[in-house]
């Protein structure tokens, strides 16, 4: 026998063990995304970049 699966409400983060949030219908999902670390390992390069990229810089102009 495999344990209930906590689940957790993306819209209201409800948590709930069904498939279905009791307050607001959302579909539910596990609260641990496996594809989401939150050491963010490449945040210091994430970062770095955006340091080189001028906050202000225009758009570029539409030729006319
Ligand atoms: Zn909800």
């Amino acid at each position: 026998m495999s344990p209930l699966q906590i689940r957790r409400c993306r819209t209201c983060s409800v948590y709930t063990l069904q498939e279905n949030c009791p307050r607001c219908q959302a579909p539910t999902g596990t609260p641990h995304p496996a594809r989401f670390s939150p050491e963010d390992r490449y945040g210091r390069y994430r970062r770095a970049l955006l340091a080189k990229v001028p906050a202000e810089s225009p758009p570029p102009t539409p030729k006319q």
